[in-house]
């Protein structure tokens, strides 16, 4: 990853918040290990982000400009790009097709239950006035705080219903201020999308019928989960040895929903509907 222009890897700490305790941090230190993680005690962490807390540090966690890891990876003598709109999804019968669509998964051209909801989010950007400690790394506490191009990024929120008008920049912005205590922040831009959640968080990549294939519901983790459901297909396709271990096929089957619903109804079916990603 770290040889894209897109990729910066800053290294980036995690601290204890609502859903990471100090307990479950210091047990995914000893199940990832040193070479992905170095825990920090109170007084390591304050000296580094003057934040006197338990801190995991991840020194290759990075920052990925999604748009230009994209123009990056499409520089390849054998991809072409449309930017038509398929409106009607075309049949798969000939060649292997892949859906990758985000929200618009076809779900109801195979008929699957699909358990997944649309969840709008923010991320704001702001310059920095003044600050006494410049932030060097990521920053993960409740969200995250990420410094690039000499401006501070922080997110993303979860509106699991409507906010209404300038709260999601209020909410990023005390982000900031809670781990930069003097900092003074100017407003700069704003971007707003959506993911995909699956009931079970984990995205839907598999085949689906004849020829046909699916990779969506990357929920919040796409950067990451959208190239290893890719390598999935492709080996499958190839009659490679599957990327990862053997059971995460089945972990991502697009079919897993309906042997859940036989037992019990989607969890997600009351208030809210799948429907379009704006991401
Ligand atoms: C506010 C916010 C912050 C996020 N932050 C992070 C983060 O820090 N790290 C991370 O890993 N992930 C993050 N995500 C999640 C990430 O954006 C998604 O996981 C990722 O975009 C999913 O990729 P995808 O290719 O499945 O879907 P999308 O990115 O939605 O791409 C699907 C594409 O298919 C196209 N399409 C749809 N229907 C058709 C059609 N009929 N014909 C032709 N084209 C079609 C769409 O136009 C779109 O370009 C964030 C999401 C949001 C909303």
């Amino acid at each position: 990853m770290t040889d894209f222009q897109a990729v910066s890897a800053i290294g980036a700490f995690h601290l204890p918040d609502d859903g990471m305790s100090s307990e479950r941090l210091t047990r995914v230190a000893q199940l990832l290990g040193d070479d992905w993680m170095t825990l920090l005690d109170a007084q390591a962490t304050a000296d580094r982000i003057n934040q006197e807390t338990l801190g995991a540090w991840f020194p290759r966690s990075a920052i990925v400009h999604g748009a230009q890891l994209c123009q990056e990876l499409l520089q390849h003598d054998l991809i072409q790009v449309s930017t038509n709109r398929e409106y009607e999804f075309p049949a798969c019968e000939d060649i292997p097709t892949i859906y990758a669509t985000g929200g618009e998964m076809p779900d109801q051209l195979v008929g699957l239950p699909i358990e997944a909801i649309v969840i709008p989010g923010q991320v704001d950007a702001f310059s920095i006035r003044n600050s006494s400690r410049p932030l060097r790394h990521i920053i993960a506490r409740n969200g995250y705080v990420a410094p690039q191009d000499k401006l501070l990024f922080a997110g993303s929120t979860y509106e699991y219903k409507p906010w209404s008008d300038g709260e999601a920049t209020r909410v990023n912005r005390a982000r900031i201020e809670s781990l930069l205590a003097d900092v003074s922040l100017q407003h700069e831009r704003s971007f707003r999308a959506s993911r995909v959640v699956t009931s079970d968080r984990l995205p839907i990549a598999g085949k689906i019928a004849n020829q046909c294939w699916v990779s969506g519901a990357h929920g919040s983790g796409g950067t990451i989960s959208a190239p290893f459901a890719a390598e999935l297909i492709a080996s499958t396709i190839l009659n490679e040895v599957p990327a990862g271990s053997s059971g995460i096929p089945r972990l991502l089957a697009p079919d897993r929903f309906r042997h859940r619903q036989a037992r019990r109804p989607n969890p997600l079916a009351r208030g809210f509907r799948t429907g379009p990603s704006s991401a």
